[in-house]
């Protein structure tokens, strides 16, 4: 299905506008698919037209790495040769490039991939990439990702569906998702939903809870704790240099890290997660003073073991994230199969990294000084989705003062 002109060209400034915001003179580094042609041509103009000194677009394709990981032995596969970092992180050091990222990904593509090959050989790319992911992860440059449809992922969501009319219901939901159609002026949409996720934010902040308590029907029962300078964070954020730009579109949550080691209690999940191509389904944790004691999963739970076992920190929480259960994606009532999206539909915790800007004077710590913090470290940051129509959170401030936050699924004020 070919989508018209004019709305490829409203989506391609919004991501560019709103999204990743490029500045006179930045380098765009555009990370994209070649299920994704037609968007990413659009990007491109919508980049230049905004300033943009320099476009680097690399195409990815997710069938091409399906057979790089099925065919290349594990020394391969872990080897990140330097000049492939250096490509990126060359612009991101000269602190005038930002980042865009195109998701088309076709979900558990990577089904039939041997586990633990696959968990070595992420392990060891995540290990180098280290230094270049710290630039997103820190704020340090502006970044944002949307998401394109392609086929294989429009059937999965709408499997009865012919292909064409699947793709077609794929666009809608993300141009619903993204606050975009023929007659809105979709960059006001944008401002109003950001100021309305600000207004959240500050509550919460003013607030300064201590501690959140989880329940709902499906037996979980979770308290995290959180840093006594912790941050809670939603919408736009700024770059350490103060540049404005929305890092996730769509985007829904409002967020905060836990305490590293103030998890405690029993997690299901309510959504499944697609992990490196493998879609886990039907999991649960249970958490020890912030450490992942227990774990289970009916569908992929050996992906779900290279998760937790990933690294050091991977069994540890980073954030923890608040999504109303009538958020639009939520009622929209699809499950896209992609974080991008379901995580904007519902409550979510992350295994790993947590995002230094959570806490106050994060992003200029050293590690040391994080970890001094309570701050989880990792090389690796995956969202899984645990909201329910019936959440029921609990604050706690710094008193002891007991603080409703959600009733029945939604933020009570
Ligand atoms: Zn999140
Ligand atoms: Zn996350």
């Amino acid at each position: 299905m070919e989508i018209n002109e004019k709305i490829l060209e409203k989506y391609a400034k919004v991501a560019v506008t709103m999204g990743v915001n490029v500045q006179k003179g930045q380098t765009l580094i555009l990370n994209t698919s070649i299920d994704a042609v037609p968007l990413t041509r659009a990007v491109v103009k919508a980049a230049y037209e905004a300033g943009a000194k320099q476009v680097q677009v690399n195409y990815g394709d997710d069938i091409v790495s399906k057979y790089h990981y099925t065919y290349q032995d594990l020394e391969t596969l872990k080897t990140v040769p330097q000049w492939l970092i250096d490509s990126k992180l060359d612009y991101m050091k000269d602190g005038t490039a930002c980042m865009l990222r195109i998701c088309s990904d076709v979900p558990g593509i990577l089904k039939d991939v041997d586990g633990e090959k696959l968990g070595k050989a992420m392990q060891a790319r995540a290990a180098a990439m280290k230094e270049l992911n710290a630039y997103t992860m820190a704020n340090k440059i502006q970044w944002s990702i949307v998401a394109a449809p392609n086929a294989e992922w429009a059937k999965q969501v709408f499997p009865k569906d012919d292909e064409e009319t699947a793709v077609s219901k794929l666009w809608d939901a993300i141009l619903h998702a993204m606050r975009i159609d023929e007659e809105n002026d979709p960059i006001a949409a944008w401002d109003e939903h950001n100021r309305t996720l600000a207004e959240r934010e500050q509550k919460l902040n003013d607030m300064k809870l201590k501690k959140l308590h989880f329940t709902n029907g499906r037996c979980t029962d979770l308290t995290i704790e959180i840093p006594d300078d912790g941050i809670w964070a939603g919408g736009n954020e700024k770059t350490t240099s103060g540049i404005v730009f929305n890092p996730n579109m769509p985007t829904e949550e409002i967020f905060t890290m836990p305490y590293k080691y103030g998890v405690n209690g029993t997690v299901y999940a309510s959504k499944p997660l697609d992990y490196n191509g493998k879609l886990i389904d039907d999991f649960w944790f249970t958490f020890k003073d912030g450490k992942v004691v227990d774990y289970g999963a009916k569908q992929e739970p050996e992906a779900l073991k290279s998760l937790v076992e990933f690294d050091e920190g991977s069994c540890y929480l980073g954030e923890v994230a608040l999504v109303p259960y009538e958020s639009p994606i939520s009622l929209s009532n699809i499950l896209f199969l992609n974080t991008l999206f379901d995580e904007n539909a519902s409550c979510h915790l992350a295994l790993g990294k947590a995002y230094p800007m959570n806490i106050v004077g994060g992003t200029e710590m050293s590690d040391e000084e994080l970890a001094a913090h309570g701050v989880n470290l990792s090389d690796t940051h995956v969202d899984f989705m645990f909201g329910t129509a019936d959440m029921k959170i609990t604050g706690f401030d710094q008193n002891g003062k007991e603080l409703s936050i959600f009733d029945q699924g939604n933020f009570v004020f």
